[in-house]
């Protein structure tokens, strides 16, 4: 197209790169939007079909590790920002499988640096936009929140792979100027999530009355965001953020994980009709994540105070809406659960 801005978003096949695609692809006709994807197990266009004719969308198959492939991309379509998602997101994998972890998020995202390196001086709009977790700052006690201040302290593969790529994002923006922001969110939950994540994972398994592996006593504590808040706030930090700073985005919104399971199985119960309690049944206690860290809880309020910003739904109302989406859309929660899904839960839970 003859655009206003070419955009690349990475990992626009997955969860909440879906969220992002959508909402950039339909709330902006004078952008072009490319979405590159490797399609990995967590990648699924199906996630996207509904907007795969738009006239300013872009499906590009390639990974972000190869930096052959990325470098003939940058210079064929010059693009005029990078919102950058792909990764390997799942921390139980990052423990079974954690080179996969290195290749991807802090390979892949040194590989984007690179060739962003030889646009933003020819373009003083360019900005690579990192999107980051909440994990890189650890664990927490009962009290406290992450700042944007807090040191990073990662625990898992999976959170040293995302705190390195954040490292080095903030360092090519000091070495090399080049223009970044970057925003740690805590947990997503919504429509697309993929089914080895807690609650897609216990909505699945309470449909198929299959246990729900609670991890250790269950006090692991989490703050919780619908993905379609996320996909705003990333919306407005690409758009108005400030150049060189970082943004933490969460929900106000702390729950235990057996006091979300306890609260998800009462609307589950509820939805499928069954008796009060009987969704509770399938909790099972199974031995805990090694280095698992006991709370994480989010301060928001600079993207609330600067950006305007804040979650639109309550987790109620947001679990509602997650439950009518994999009701809604069983075809999906099939697709993604034959084949290789079958063989990682096998392993995963000794099922
Ligand atoms: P996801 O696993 O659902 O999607 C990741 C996508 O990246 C998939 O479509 C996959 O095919 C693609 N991908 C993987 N490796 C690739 C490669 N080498 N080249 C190109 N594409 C590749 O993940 P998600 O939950 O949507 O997370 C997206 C981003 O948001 C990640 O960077 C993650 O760290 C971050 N994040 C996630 C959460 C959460 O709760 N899910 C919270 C905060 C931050």
């Amino acid at each position: 197209g003859s655009n206003d801005k070419k955009i690349l978003i990475t990992g626009g096949a997955g969860f909440i790169g879906s969220h992002v695609v959508r909402r950039f692809v339909t709330n902006y006709s004078n952008y072009d939007i490319f979405n590159l994807d490797a399609l990995t197990y967590a990648g699924n266009l199906e996630n996207l079909k509904d907007i795969a004719d738009y006239p300013n969308y872009t499906f590009i198959k390639g990974d972000i590790v190869d930096p052959v492939f990325i470098t003939q991309l940058f210079n064929k379509e010059k693009f005029d920002g990078v919102i950058h998602l792909a990764a390997e997101s799942h921390v139980d994998r990052s423990i079974s499988n954690p080179n996969a972890f290195l290749y991807t998020n802090v390979i892949g995202t040194v590989n984007l640096l690179n060739t962003s390196l030889g646009l933003f001086r020819n373009n003083p709009e360019f900005i690579f936009y990192h999107i980051s977790t909440d994990e890189v700052y650890g664990s927490l006690g009962s009290h406290g929140f992450f700042k944007e201040s807090t040191a990073y302290a990662p625990n898992s593969p999976y959170s040293a792979s995302k705190a390195s790529s954040d490292h080095f994002v903030r360092a090519y923006g000091e070495t090399y100027g080049l223009p970044f922001v970057i925003s740690n969110c805590s947990n997503n939950y919504g429509p697309n999530q993929f089914p080895e994540k807690l609650v897609p994972l216990f909505i699945n398994n309470i449909i198929q009355k299959k246990p729900l592996p609670v991890y250790g006593d269950g006090n692991y504590t989490r703050d919780w965001l619908f993905v379609k808040d996320h996909a705003r706030a990333i919306d407005l930090v690409f758009h108005q953020g400030k150049k060189g700073e970082t943004y933490n985005i969460g929900g106000f919104n702390e729950w235990k994980n057996i006091e979300l399971t306890q609260l998800l199985c009462r609307l589950m119960d509820k939805k499928l009709d069954r008796q009060a309690g009987t969704s509770a049944k399938l909790i099972s206690f199974v031995k805990d994540r090694p280095g698992h860290d006991l709370r994480y809880a989010i301060d928001a309020s600079k993207i609330n105070k600067e950006l305007g910003w804040e979650p639109s739904v309550t987790f109620e109302e947001g679990l509602e809406l997650t439950i009518e989406w994999y009701f809604d859309n069983k075809e999906w929660l099939d697709h993604v659960t034959s084949g290789d899904y079958l063989e990682y839960y096998k392993k995963q839970y000794q099922a």
